[in-house]
Parts: C-alpha cells; sequence; structure tokens
C-alpha cells in the first residue's frame, strides 16, 4: 500500500544554498538581499509595479485593508467560499462583509451578482482566484469603475496563473500572494502584496515598517525616521526570503511538474465525469491556471465522506475545503450574504480536493484514480 500525503511543500533542493548564504550575510530580518531578490523576481516575471514581500498572504490582505483605508461600516464585497483571511483582514478595520455567491463551474464568484450587492458604503471588491483559475474580472472591473471601488485581488493561489495572459494579482489595485507550504511556492510561512498603483507605493512601505518611514530614511530620503501612520511589522525573515529565492527561479519546473500531474488526473478520471460520477474542474479559455489543485464535485455530501474515508484506508489523504464563512460563528456577525446561496453550500459539501504538490509521482497519481474507480465500480 502506498502512503501518499495530500500536501508535500515544495523542495527541489537548490533552497538549501540559498538559504545558507542568507545566513552568511548576517543580516536575517526583513527587506534583506533575498527579501529584495525575491521582490524583483517577481516584478521582472509578472510586469508587476512594485511587490513587497510579506510574512504571509494574511499579512498582505491586512496591508491591503490598511491601504484602502477601510473604516467602521465600510463594505466589502467577497465570495464566502473562501479562506477565512480573506474577510478577517477587512473585519479587523471594522469593515462590514457583504458574501456573494460562486459560479458552480469555477467555484468562484459570481461577477454578474456583484452589481446588486453594493451599497452607499461598498469600498472594495475583492475577487478570490479558486484554485488559480482567474475569476471573469473584465466583468469585476466594469463594475469597480463605475462605482468607484477599489479591488483587492486574493490571488494566495494564483501564483503563475493568468487571465486573458495578465499574471493574477496584477490586475485589480493591490494583490495578494501566498507562499505558505500549501501553496506552489513556498517559504514556509510567506506572501506577497502587489502594488498596482503608484499612490500607494510609499504607504505601503509605511505601513508594512510599523507605520515608520524607516525605508525612505535608510534611502536618504528622508532625514529623519519616525511614526508617519498607522501599522504593523509586515516583514518576513530573509532566511524564509532566500527560500523561496530557489523556488522563484526554478518556477516553470515546479509548475510543469504540477501541471503534469493535472493533466494526469484529468485524463485519468474523464471517463467518470462522463458517466456523471462527478465533476471535474473547469478552466474557461481565457484563464491559464497553474495545478494549484486538482478536486472532484462529488454528487452528495454522504458520497464524499465516504470516498474520503475509502481512500484513507488505501493510505491516500483528500479532503474537503472551507466551511461557507456566511455561516460560521464570527461571519454571522461580520457579513451578510446578499441574495440566494445557490451554489456555496452545495460546493462546501461536495467539493473534495486530491492530493496535488510538485513531487506527486504519475504512479501516485494512477495508483489514486485506480482507487477511485473501485469506489465507484458499484455505484
Ligand atoms: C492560503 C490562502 C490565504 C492565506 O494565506 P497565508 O499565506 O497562509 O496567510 C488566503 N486566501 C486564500 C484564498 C488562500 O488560499
Amino acid at each position: 500500500m502506498r502512503n501518499i500525503p495530500f500536501n508535500k511543500p515544495a523542495n527541489l533542493g537548490s533552497e538549501y544554498g540559498y538559504v545558507a548564504d542568507a545566513v552568511k550575510r548576517g543580516r536575517l530580518s526583513g527587506d534583506g538581499y533575498y527579501t529584495k531578490g525575491c521582490q524583483r523576481l517577481i516584478e521582472e516575471k509578472y510586469h508587476a509595479k512594485k511587490v513587497l514581500l510579506t510574512g504571509s498572504c494574511t499579512h498582505s490582505l491586512e496591508m491591503a485593508a490598511l491601504l484602502c483605508d477601510i473604516k467602521p461600516g465600510d463594505e466589502v464585497i467577497m465570495p464566502s467560499f473562501t479562506f477565512v483571511s480573506t474577510a478577517n483582514a477587512f473585519v479587523l478595520r471594522g469593515a462590514r462583509i457583504v458574501f456573494v455567491d460562486i459560479r458552480p463551474d469555477t467555484q468562484n464568484m459570481d461577477e454578474t451578482l456583484v452589481e446588486h450587492a453594493i451599497t452607499d458604503r461598498t469600498k472594495v471588491i475583492v475577487p478570490v482566484h479558486y484554485a488559480g483559475v482567474a475569476c471573469e474580472m473584465n466583468a469585476i472591473k466594469a463594475v469597480a469603475e463605475q462605482y468607484k471601488l477599489k479591488i483587492v485581488e486574493d490571488a494566495a493561489q494564483g501564483v503563475h496563473a493568468f487571465y486573458e495572459g495578465i499574471p493574477l494579482g496584477t490586475i485589480g489595485d493591490i494583490g495578494c500572494y501566498s507562499f505558505h507550504e500549501t501553496k506552489n511556492y513556498t517559504m514556509g510561512e510567506g506572501g506577497a502584496t502587489i502594488l498596482n498603483c503608484e499612490d500607494d507605493f510609499l504607504r505601503a512601505e509605511i505601513i508594512r515598517e510599523k507605520g515608520t518611514n524607516r525605508t525612505e530614511y535608510l534611502l536618504g530620503m528622508a532625514d529623519k525616521y519616525t511614526w508617519k501612520s498607522k501599522g504593523s511589522s509586515y516583514l518576513p525573515s530573509d532566511i524564509s526570503s532566500a527560500y523561496l529565492y530557489g523556488q522563484l527561479l526554478e518556477s516553470e519546473k515546479i509548475n510543469t511538474m504540477r501541471m503534469e500531474r493535472y493533466n494526469q488526473y484529468y485524463a485519468n478520471l474523464r471517463d467518470l465525469q462522463d458517466k456523471e460520477k462527478f465533476v471535474l474542474p473547469y478552466v474557461p479559455d481565457n484563464c491559464t491556471h497553474n495545478a494549484h489543485m486538482f478536486y472532484l464535485k462529488t454528487r452528495s455530501f454522504e458520497e464524499r465522506c465516504e470516498i474520503i474515508a475509502y481512500l484513507r484506508e488505501k493510505g491516500i489523504v483528500s479532503t474537503f475545503h472551507y466551511i461557507p464563512l456566511h455561516s460560521s460563528q464570527q461571519g454571522r456577525k461580520s457579513g451578510i450574504f446578499a441574495g440566494e446561496d445557490k451554489y456555496t453550500t452545495v460546493a462546501a459539501e461536495t467539493l473534495l480536493r486530491l492530493p496535488m504538490f510538485a513531487d506527486l509521482t504519475g504512479g501516485d497519481v494512477d495508483y489514486i484514480c485506480e482507487h477511485i474507480y473501485d469506489f465507484y465500480r458499484e455505484r
């Protein structure tokens, strides 16, 4: 029997040399050599105007809420089918969350429902690119422009994925990446804030440096180092950044490894989809995804529980995903669902994620798929 975990952090081996070098350089705090190096790599590769590495995507989202100057009573529109940090970052600043339903094909926020959710208090729209498949950004941008709203992209899962050829995270006003160990590229815990508006560049550096102008001061652009605005410490250690540096240099290789496994899953399982046992992920033609995740949508909650247990007995870890935020304890206090929940709760109850990581082997994927076939044989 094989033993296949749900996730293994990417590790190519080249990371160690950079980590050792970071230690030798003797400057381990934020904004060191490798932090700047990663920022430059991301800026170059994804044509981002300015990138600031952070301690997590959660931190990047918190920075975004500060940059958008969220005040108590402001409303922020997002899907309910997302990770808690998408909402928490804005709730911490006093915002009310207005949740909208998702599309049943991509599990992304339904762009046609955004306009109905807008009120006089709306300030920001937060599209979440689920599984690295882009939200329908042209429609979301058009609504944001019409109502003068900001767009903060939660692109935690969307590094190296594209919408009409444009890298996710660089489309809205601010983009947020995650380099958590469960994401495609990692530094253990980490993230990046992608700044697409020049007005935010200096403000973002101040917010990330505890509300001080330390960065400007060190560059000789200010004669004092003082408290300028609200802020926190959102800098990563240079040791973590060095690990990520190695991965970013080999991002194509990691992407190819994941895409091969994704395509293999898809080819293997297609036949069961044709027999209507479950539904496989859908990627619209204008989206290039990054194989962040491979999931099935099962026919019922019960069947999903059974398949998780069945695969576990074969040494395979598969798992469900989000509990909708609007029905969670804090979500009920901090937000409301605008319109009808046609697809969010259904997705939460039926979506099953299969093992997906760079080191997953072709043999592993065949083994997993064989057991999925066995499970459905009598059903
Ligand atoms: C992983 C994830 C986050 C949080 O990322 P961290 O780096 O762990 O803070 C936020 N939003 C989404 C959609 C995620 O998948």
